[in-house]
């Protein structure tokens, strides 16, 4: 049987691994070519390590950094700290997506990078896909990964795409004096930025932030002037660090709307399926996890080479909405807490008078170990 995974980030590279161990035929599309940054705050949360140990895909030559503790600050400044439910770890998708990568290929999985799919069809049981060079391959089955805001949404018609895409998101790497164990969310007018330790004593510093504000300012470092830098926090940030890419890596135009999980057949994965506000920090876990759930709900329903359609999305979708619908919906009521001077000072204050405001909020938009 042969699976085409649309795109190598977590989702897509974790479905490769454990289907092509279980002997399918994969073939994975990547528009890029590895290794290579990707906009992501690079904090996980550790509700994956149990499963990343038993599978072995967790890198052995480097070390992440081990994160317990949370810091919020206001766009004023003031701030809060608190331990971490779960805690989670720090390492950059760099090196991560490459690890995971060799992984695939060396489970089996046929890799093919540089390679964007511009449109997939399914026509008598069949998929057919088109990338923008004018390839053109089979599959039994199709696993779209291929992240937040794909052209391929549009060509599918994907109902999420006529809705608007308001946030940009940037990252950087940098060298700076900051606790290595604490990830910390700087609200600033408009958004919010993560900053936390990876690997190699680099962090990773990244932030989400309104498109209509990058237009009016006219640059991102204008931007970063006009907004970023009001937070006193951020000031400080952004003076006192090395910053170590030439530019930063950006993303334009997303949104956190619900999408589909089923689309003419294809079977999304990560954020294909459902993109969770940067804030809960846990959208690698779930791209890792909906992964898994989906490889092994393709292996239950796979027998003898034959597949039940009709089960295995029934199955898919009963499971994908169980585990992770209300947790996209807490992450996307806390996120209107954050990014404005009132509503973050208002965040703030439930969070410190109320502890137990902060943890059904970290309880109810993470997951379990699993
Ligand atoms: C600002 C910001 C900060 C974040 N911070 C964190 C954080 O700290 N912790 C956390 O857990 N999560 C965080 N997230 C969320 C996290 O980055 C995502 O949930 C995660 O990357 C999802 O993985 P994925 O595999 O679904 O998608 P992706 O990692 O985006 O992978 C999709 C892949 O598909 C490829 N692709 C796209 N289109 C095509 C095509 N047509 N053909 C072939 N290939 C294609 C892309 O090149 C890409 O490699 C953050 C998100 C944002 C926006």
């Amino acid at each position: 049987m042969k699976i085409a995974i649309i795109g190598g980030g977590l989702a897509g590279l974790v479905n490769a691994i454990l289907l092509s161990s279980k002997g399918f035929e994969v073939s994975l599309y990547e528009k890029k070519q590895y290794p290579f940054h990707k906009v992501c705050g690079e904090y996980i949360s550790n509700e994956v390590l149990p499963f990343l140990e038993s599978e072995g895909l967790l890198p052995v030559h480097i070390t992440p950094s081990s994160i317990t503790q949370f810091q919020f600050s206001s766009v004023n400044g003031k701030s809060i700290e608190m331990p971490l439910d779960l805690g989670g770890f720090g390492i950059s998708r760099y090196v991560l997506d490459h690890h995971l990568v060799n992984l695939a290929k060396a489970s089996g999985a046929l890799v093919h990078e540089n390679c964007t799919v511009s449109n997939v069809s399914f026509t008598d049981n069949k998929f057919q896909l088109t990338t923008t060079n004018s390839e053109e391959f089979t599959a039994d089955l199709v696993i779209g990964a291929y992240g937040k805001n794909g052209v391929l949404d549009k060509k599918l018609g994907r109902s999420h795409v006529n809705d608007e895409a308001p946030f940009i998101g940037v990252k950087y790497h940098i060298k700076t004096d900051y606790p290595k164990n604490l990830v910390a969310l700087h609200n600033f007018e408009g958004g919010y930025c993560g900053i936390s330790a990876i690997e190699d004593d680099k962090f990773n510093l990244c932030y989400l932030g309104r498109r209509a504000d990058l237009k009016s300012a006219g640059s991102i470092e204008v931007m970063e002037d006009q907004k970023l830098k009001k937070n006193p926090f951020l000031k400080s940030i952004f003076e006192n660090s090395d910053f170590l890419f030439e530019k930063p890596v950006v993303i334009n135009a997303f949104s956190f709307r619900p999408k589909n999980l089923i689309e003419n057949h294809i079977l999304m994965s990560g954020d294909t399926a459902g993109l969770i506000t940067p804030l809960c920090g846990n959208g690698m876990a779930m791209a890792i996890h909906s992964a898994k759930m989906l490889s092994d709900t393709i292996v239950e329903n796979c027998n003898n080479g034959v597949i039940d359609r009709a089960k295995l999305e029934a199955q898919y979708t009963e499971r994908w909405n169980a585990t992770f619908k209300r947790r996209l919906w807490v992450g996307r009521q806390t996120q209107t807490l954050f990014g404005s001077k009132f509503t973050s000072e208002i965040a703030l204050r439930l969070m410190k008078n109320s502890p137990w405001f902060a943890n059904k909020v970290m309880k109810n938009t993470h997951g379990q170990p699993f």
